[in-house]
């Protein structure tokens, strides 16, 4: 294994997580390159460490902070984890994260790729990180015709990894695996000719490279249609938070209706839903956008809707406004929409809306 070592100390890339490395930024690094392209997190990575330097930090941050500084990464779970794994730093390791994979894996969050990574890169103990990169690169290695999703694939590779690791540099053989397999055996195509196990892996010597590890048969991705609605209402826009469990957990979102309604759909929604009369909704279509999760696709389509306070004069009749005092017409009539409005979210000023965290699906609407 000495020649992944010489072929990663001429060839490392040069990553901001890689220089005046601590436990801490070891942690926060790992925990954004989760299932995103190191492309993408070189921005969020010196902002998040800035902003919250130190698990002290963190752990007193609000939840909107941290998820606005997460805005556009994804899989928000993870920084929920970031702050629940603070707060338990906190409070049972002093605010110091520990050496030992066995006290890391206590923390919130850390599972045994992280705690390995942590405990090697940061710390130099000879701990296996064993992710997707280091499977794939041992079953080519060595022709294992295995599931990666498999428990019993882990196993075998943890092993085998255990096997290999050196008691020196076990950080630098870690990262040299991670690093391998994103620029040199990646899933498709690798470039074995770049690779340092070219003459020795069994896979390349067999010419079938691909066939290692085993693929699963695809399912379907559900598909889910979706309708966006930007409501502006004066100058406010109406915004909701998701629920604090299940998909986008905690993020803000706008109106999302079930299915892909056309425009007089929107309208009837409107009329419905905030009172409006019909033909006094301005309601203009933004086109159709997609986004791809892991288990789900959505397909969308969104609306910009603005709300004349014309629309409105019916609804001064309304029971649900008889108690609103307004001297001017206008303000009545926007007052009483707001209501109907505050019923389905809440009403904020571009300003606030700017601050907001919103989940990426719906960017193109943003
Ligand atoms: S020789 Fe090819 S298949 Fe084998 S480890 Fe290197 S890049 Fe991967």
């Amino acid at each position: 294994m000495s020649v992944l070592l010489s072929w990663f100390w001429d060839n490392h890339r040069d990553l901001p997580w890689r220089k005046d490395r601590t436990p801490y930024s070891t942690w926060i690094s790992e925990a954004m390159l989760q299932q995103t392209r190191v492309t993408t997190v070189l921005d969020y990575y010196p902002r998040f460490l800035e902003r919250f330097p130190s698990p002290q930090a963190l752990a007193a941050a609000t939840e909107d902070e941290v998820f606005k500084l997460w805005e556009g990464l994804g899989y928000y779970s993870r920084a929920r984890n970031l702050m629940r794994g603070a707060a338990y730093i906190c409070e049972h390791f002093d605010g110091e994260l520990p050496s030992e994979p066995e006290f890391l894996l206590q923390i919130p969050g850390i599972g045994p790729y992280m705690a390995g990574a942590i405990s090697s890169l940061a710390f130099d103990r000879a701990v296996p990180a064993v992710d997707g990169n280091c499977i794939r690169i041992y079953c080519r290695l060595h022709a294992l015709p295995l599931l990666p999703s498999e428990k019993s694939t882990y196993d075998e590779i943890y092993a085998r990894v255990s096997r290999d690791i050196p008691k020196e540099n076990p950080g630098d053989f870690n990262e040299a695996l991670m690093d391998l397999g994103s620029l040199i055996c990646t899933p498709k195509s690798p470039h074995c000719s770049n690779c340092p196990f070219a003459t020795t892996c069994s896979a390349n010597l067999l010419g079938k490279q691909e066939d290692f590890p085993l693929k699963k048969p695809k399912k379907e991705t559900p598909v889910e249609d979706h309708t966006i609605l930007k409501i502006y209402i004066g100058e406010k826009i109406l915004v909701r938070k998701r629920p604090d469990k299940g998909l986008l957990a905690g993020l803000f979102e706008l109106i999302d209706l079930p299915g892909i309604l056309e425009i007089h759909e929107v309208e009837s929604w409107l009329i419905t839903n905030l009172g409006i009369k019909k033909g006094a909704s301005d309601i203009r279509p933004l086109g159709a956008s997609r986004h791809v999760f892991s288990h789900l696709r959505w397909n969308m389509l969104g609306y910009e809707v603005h709300l004349p306070a014309s629309s409105a004069k019916a609804d001064k009749k309304r029971k649900n406004i008889t108690s609103v005092k307004a001297d001017k017409k206008d303000t009545s009539v926007e007052i009483s929409i707001a209501a109907r409005a505050e019923a389905l979210g809440k009403l904020v000023t571009p300003e606030e809306y700017d601050r907001l965290a919103f989940a990426s699906a719906i960017r193109a609407y943003r």
